[in-house]
């Protein structure tokens, strides 16, 4: 049954593109070769599939080739998906397949890896969706001196967070300061990391497809507040987020892309420190906070250092203080002075 539901999810996200696929393509085994140069420098906005709804599967057909299934669903339509048991037997899916660690390619060194990877985000067997559209609180990269594998994206505990490509799902347990955690391997090698989880949807080995429900959002973990903590890793090496996913419009930027080995964090083989993430969110809180404590007066006729102390409950000493004046400074008409 649950295969069956993953392949409706599969086939929701390319009805549209399904009558343009030719079936003696061979996608899997010529990536690289049909990643043109062109394409892969020129971004190309995709638009995520649809969240998957009511539709159910009638039938799977299978086709001449292996690797390719015909899916039909109940309402007339259908599309062309990779065959699972031929992913199952892709290298993506048994090289440093381990469901225990967090992170499975510790051994991996980054200098092991080509200056530049052309990876397949999305073609018309392979889909995409947003993890989760909102504001994002913390960008990937240096921090304070800290280093952020991730973004961190605010939510409201119990939102739903879907899967961002078709894969299979690497880890998915309570994992200390990640708190409840989801990694999922994608069909193109990379694996995209969705932590602080209230609410775990898919298990280890399940197959999950572009948009599909994976689990809720939450502050399990180390955590300072509801947030999605979200990292894009290949090989263990995490990069930007944002170089693919737009989290305003829910866009994939492209369609391909040319992963350079400088657009990993030196960082990439470590936990994310999430003890360094809450200590910036406090001092970044307590900032915020004293920003908008901040108060204005503009100087009327007849306004005094000593009426304006006790109109705004503070001192002469305090307001020259805050305007760098002295408490004889004379007061000009539409003035500027800083109160709090
Ligand atoms: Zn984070």
């Amino acid at each position: 049954m649950k295969y069956i539901l993953l392949l409706v999810a599969v086939c929701l996200s390319f009805v549209a593109t399904a009558q343009d696929t030719e079936l003696t393509e061979q996608p899997d085994s010529t990536v690289v070769e049909r990643v043109d140069s062109a394409a892969v420098t020129k971004p190309m906005p995709v638009r995520p599939v649809r969240t998957l709804g009511q539709v159910s599967v009638i039938d799977t057909l299978a086709t001449e080739s292996d690797k390719l299934s015909i899916v039909l669903f109940n309402d007339n339509t259908w599309r062309y998906v990779m065959s699972e048991d031929y992913k199952a037997d892709s290298e993506v899916f048994n090289d440093h397949w381990d469901t225990v660690a967090t992170h499975a390619y510790k051994d991996v060194p980054l200098d092991s890896l080509p200056q530049a990877t052309p990876i397949l985000l999305v073609d018309s067997l392979d889909s995409y969706h947003y993890p989760y559209i909102g504001r994002i609180t913390s960008r990937y990269g240096p921090r304070r001196g800290r280093a952020h594998q991730g973004l961190d994206i605010a939510l409201k505990t119990g939102d739903p967070i879907y899967a961002t490509f078709d894969g299979k799902v690497r880890f998915s347990k309570a994992a200390g300061n990640y708190g409840n955690l989801i990694v999922i391997r994608h069909n193109n090698g990379l694996e995209t990391y969705y932590a602080h989880l209230s609410q775990r949807d898919v298990e280890v080995g399940d197959w999950v497809v572009a948009g599909q429900q994976i689990g809720l959002g939450g502050s399990t973990g180390r955590s300072t507040g509801p947030h999605l903590h979200f990292e894009v890793r290949y090989k263990g090496q995490s990069f930007d987020p944002e170089r693919i996913i737009d989290f305003k419009s829910g866009d994939l930027r492209r369609a391909e892309l040319l992963l350079k080995r400088r657009h990993f964090s030196i960082y990439a083989k470590y936990e994310q420190d999430f003890d360094a993430e809450v200590e910036v969110e406090k001092i970044e809180e307590a900032e915020r906070k004293a920003a908008a404590a901040v108060q204005y007066h503009t100087v009327r006729s007849g306004d005094t250092l000593g009426a304006l102390a006790r109109k705004y409950g503070t001192t002469v000493t305090r307001l020259c203080q805050l305007n760098g004046i002295k408490s004889t400074s004379i007061l000009r008409i539409g003035q500027r002075l800083r109160v709090r």
